[in-house]
């Protein structure tokens, strides 16, 4: 977004449905911002979510706001020329712990020696952590024959016993059956956390898991909201918090989940598969809370190389740790024709 003095703003949404997510801003959102004050950020927020809450309050309503919500935060940085985590709060850390994140699409997508492979890449690269994504409930509960399996033993081998290894789900299980699977991948490969184990429909569940097994329970990447987040802290009661920059309503309504997080005394290690400015936007906010998880997510750049072009200068990446960048708003300006061309590839 372009304010009146010219200085522009960007922001990114959830990528998974591009169409979806344009529409949304186009017919639901722009009408709320256009022609009002950027530095009335909080307001916006509420008029953008008020005013179209038949059709959230998570999913598309949450993931477009998102997107509009970190342009007013890089906006208003660009204007003062400070960074976006000083109007956040200031600074608790200017780097963060990355994992490294892929997803296998219960064994569809990805064989078991691919995922050896890129889970030697990530080695390779710096990281100190590999999260192996399931992909279960998507496909089918419970599975069985499990490949959950034959895919961590890979990772393991892959990776050695010094890496920080765990598993994401993807809601793949009841709790019965949840609470076997943890206590054998624990056994046999030594993880650190489990992601959403089982249903994020049915919160008893997770509290269920978490009484029953000692490996540490990561949930809220579909909470969307901080009413959303309550319900999960309270009822569900995992070890950590997920949520995503992207997707949770931007970086307004994500200071507003780490502070209930806090309340709570739930770290948060945040949710992000999008190399670009959502990754920025994450470390902004990562910055500027005190109740940060030891990790945040990331992806493996070298499967994206058209995405590494879009922003300058590139975020960095060092030694397994994500650095906050430290210009004004978000700390990148994007090339538009970069993107233009990415969008059309
Ligand atoms: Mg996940």
């Amino acid at each position: 977004m372009t304010a009146s003095n010219g200085v522009t703003g960007w922001g990114e949404c959830d990528a998974d449905n591009p169409p979806l997510m344009a529409a949304f801003v186009e017919h639901s959102l722009k009408k709320h911002i256009l022609g009002e004050d950027p530095w009335d950020s909080a307001r916006l927020w509420d008029a953008m979510f008020f005013g179209n809450h038949d059709h959230g309050p998570g999913g598309a309503l949450a993931n477009s706001i998102a997107g509009v919500d970190i342009a007013l935060w890089d906006l208003k940085g660009k204007l003062l020329g400070v960074p976006a985590f000083q109007l956040l709060g200031g600074r608790f850390r200017d780097r963060i712990r990355a994992y490294g994140s892929f997803g296998v699409g219960f064994g569809k997508k990805v064989t078991v020696e691919q995922a050896a492979e890129q889970a030697r890449r990530f080695v390779r690269q710096g990281f100190t952590a590999v999260k192996l994504r399931m992909q279960i409930r998507e496909n089918r509960q419970n599975p069985d024959p499990d490949p959950t399996f034959a895919y961590a033993a890979a990772v393991r081998s892959a990776i050695g016993p010094k890496i920080d290894f765990f598993i994401d789900a993807n809601n793949g299980y009841s709790a019965g059956r949840g609470i076997e699977v943890v206590r054998r991948l624990k056994e046999e490969f030594d993880i650190v956390l489990i992601e959403e184990p089982v249903s994020d429909q049915t919160h008893q569940e997770t509290a269920e898991v978490i009484r029953a097994v000692d490996t540490p329970v990561i949930a809220g990447e579909k909470e969307y909201t901080r009413w959303q987040q309550r319900e999960l802290i309270t009822l569900g009661n995992p070890d950590y918090l997920n949520p995503d920059t992207i997707k949770a309503g931007g970086l307004t309504e994500m200071k507003r989940i780490a502070a209930i997080a806090d309340a709570f005394g739930k770290p948060i290690i945040c949710h992000n598969t999008r190399p670009t400015l959502g990754t920025a936007a994450a470390l902004h906010f990562i910055a500027s809370i005190p109740n940060c998880g030891p990790m945040m997510e990331y992806i493996d750049l070298e499967n994206f190389p058209e995405l590494r072009r879009l922003m300058k200068p590139p975020l960095r990446f060092e030694g397994g740790f994500l650095c906050v960048p430290e210009g004004p708003g978000l700390g990148v300006e994007v090339d538009e024709d970069a993107i233009r061309k990415a969008a059309k590839a």
